[in-house]
């Protein structure tokens, strides 16, 4: 069996990083900063004219129509580059496959090229203050008007919601349905009449999260996604595509283990009988798997492993990204607490790891998911 690359996956990994190589910038200001925020924009709109921004979506939306595997290695080029942090990901990895999948033709052609340039950046809008892993108790309302929906209610938590333009979730529009039968999937501006967007600041200060407070807002049918009452299923889509492949492809583990393991032999290769050197080799091994995992899902006819597949996947590269940071934490000691030097990365990817188990669906309720739909164990 020969498992390499054929020619043109080849091909296109050496054009993705001659490109890169040519324009990644130099270590962007956080993108939870206004300023941040813009110049992660900037380089995405650059991304986009190269016609690399979103490469596996069809042509005719600013994609490449790439295969998945040719995806795969065009992340394994960006992360491997030290490129910026997508700024665009909620709607390039969550709501683009979604609308790919359940939108209309008039939705893919209207929303899905200024994604792609990020003249229009996306929040997720799923999580309320008493519905997160319920998230079938969420209580926001659309209430039907003319042409339309009026939305009201409260959403937390809405990742990066502070200085995106638009966002997607799920709302109430049938209170007398079932839990999980009367919500509907919707589409909204973050700056229409009716909207508070108020900024969360995070453990490091900066304001990653905002409350979206809405109050009779008004939305046309047109962003509408599916059907009226079928929002949970689609729904479930959105969140395979957030716990698997999509949104943390392999390469960003392949890459953070690559550069802990260079660092560690920078440092003298210690091996000093605390098991570090072990911890080193365990996180390039992990990160590997899950690579050899993502090849494998991507040569499947059925595609990147949404369902309950995306579940096992979610698991595994939150704990992984948790122990390579934490390793890298142990290998600085004292130093990793510098700020202004190359190792202040490592602190930084700490906390935001220790979020992995938290965003996505919580750890617990995946190995829940895993356990009765994988595994077909009793509830
Ligand atoms: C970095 C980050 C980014 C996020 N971005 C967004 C975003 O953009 N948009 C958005 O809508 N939300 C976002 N969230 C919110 C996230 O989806 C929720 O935090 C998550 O779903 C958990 O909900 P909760 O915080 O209400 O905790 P709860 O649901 O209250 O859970 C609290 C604890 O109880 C456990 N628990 C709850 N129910 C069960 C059960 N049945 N079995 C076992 N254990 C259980 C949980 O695992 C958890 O440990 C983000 C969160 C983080 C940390």
């Amino acid at each position: 069996m020969n498992l390499d690359f054929d020619a043109p996956v080849t091909q296109f990994r050496a054009e993705a990083a001659a490109w890169l190589a040519e324009h990644v910038p130099a270590r962007l200001p956080s993108v939870d900063t206004a300023e941040g925020f813009a110049l992660h924009r900037a380089f995405e709109a650059e991304l986009a004219q190269a016609r690399l921004a979103a490469v596996s979506w069809p042509a005719r939306y600013g994609g490449r129509d790439a295969s998945l595997l040719e995806w795969l290695v065009f992340e394994e080029e960006y992360h491997a580059a030290g490129a910026p942090v997508r700024v665009g990901q909620n709607g390039l990895f969550v709501l683009a496959p979604t609308l790919l999948a359940h939108g209309t033709e008039e939705q893919k052609a209207r929303i899905l090229p200024p994604m792609a340039s990020a003249d229009e950046v996306w929040a997720q809008a799923w999580s309320e203050p008493e519905a997160g892993s319920d998230l079938a108790a969420l209580r926001s309302r659309a209430i039907r008007t003319d042409g339309g929906w009026l939305l009201s209610g409260q959403k937390t938590w809405s990742s990066r919601a502070v200085y995106a333009d638009r966002a997607f979730g799920l709302f109430r529009s049938d209170p007398e349905a079932g839990r999980h039968r009367g919500l509907t999937y919707l589409m909204f501006d973050l700056h229409a009449d009716g909207v508070t967007v108020r900024p969360i600041p995070q453990l490091d200060g900066e304001a990653g999260f905002a409350e979206i407070f809405l109050d009779e807002v008004y939305v046309p049918d047109r962003d509408v996604i599916g059907e009226r009452g079928d929002g949970w299923r689609i729904a479930m889509s959105s969140a395979g595509h957030e716990r698997g492949l999509s949104l943390r492809s392999p390469a960003r583990f392949t890459a953070a283990a690559a550069r802990l393991a260079g660092r560690w032999q920078q440092a003298g290769s210690p091996d000093d009988g605390s098991g570090l050197a072990g911890r080193v080799a365990d996180a390039w091994i992990g990160a590997r798997a899950y690579q050899l995992y993502g090849y494998g899902l991507a040569s499947q006819a059925a595609g990147a492993g949404g369902g309950a597949q995306a579940s096992l996947g979610k698991v595994f590269w939150s704990e992984l990204d948790v122990a390579i940071h934490q390793t890298a934490l142990d290998l600085l000691g004292p130093l990793a607490e510098l700020r202004d030097t190359d190792d202040a990365r490592w602190l930084d990817g700490y906390l935001f790891a220790l979020a992995g188990p938290i965003y996505a669906g919580t750890n617990e309720i995946q190995r829940s998911v895993i356990a009765e739909r994988v595994l077909g164990l009793p509830r």
